[in-house]
């Protein structure tokens, strides 16, 4: 019986620490064009945030490319259309840009890349958006991020 209690305390007690510590989110992107994550929440408490970003689709880099890129809102739009122009050898992003906050690779279909970011980085009352390089796909993938308490 104690050994049961023990074992249990310690379930709980793992649960509430990754739960106390959620300073990392799983972003699932997809074949239909999609992140399967509309908003994201990053807690003030967390020095740094991570985002591993998967494709469970199975199109090319070069057909359904994804990349999960961090900015202010008012950026995304010029961001986009620059990145653009930067071409996929630059991730469809322009290259060493002040506004882009983080950014993962591009990936194709079957692959995953993270990227990681000093939470400190965010201003509070700023609004920021996550939202996807390739062309074309911004405007469908896109969501919020909001800093929280
Ligand atoms: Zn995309």
């Amino acid at each position: 019986m104690p050994f049961k209690f023990a074992v249990a305390a310690l379930l709980t007690l793992s649960s509430m620490s990754v739960y106390a510590a959620e300073c990392e989110i799983d972003v699932i992107s997809t074949d239909q064009m999609t992140f399967e994550t509309d908003a994201i929440e990053i807690s003030k408490s967390c020095d740094t945030f991570t985002v591993n970003l998967e494709h469970s689709g199975s199109q090319p880099v070069g057909s359904m490319g994804h990349n999960w890129v961090l900015a202010k809102e008012s950026d995304v739009s010029d961001i986009a259309a620059e990145g653009i122009a930067a071409g996929l050898d630059n991730g469809y992003l322009p290259p060493e840009d002040d506004r882009v906050i983080a950014h993962t690779d591009m990936i194709g279909g079957g692959e995953s890349s993270s990227t990681t970011f000093d939470v400190a980085d965010l201003e509070e009352g700023e609004d920021y958006t996550f939202f996807c390089s390739f062309p074309g796909h911004s405007t469908m993938m896109r969501g919020s991020v909001t800093l929280v308490d």
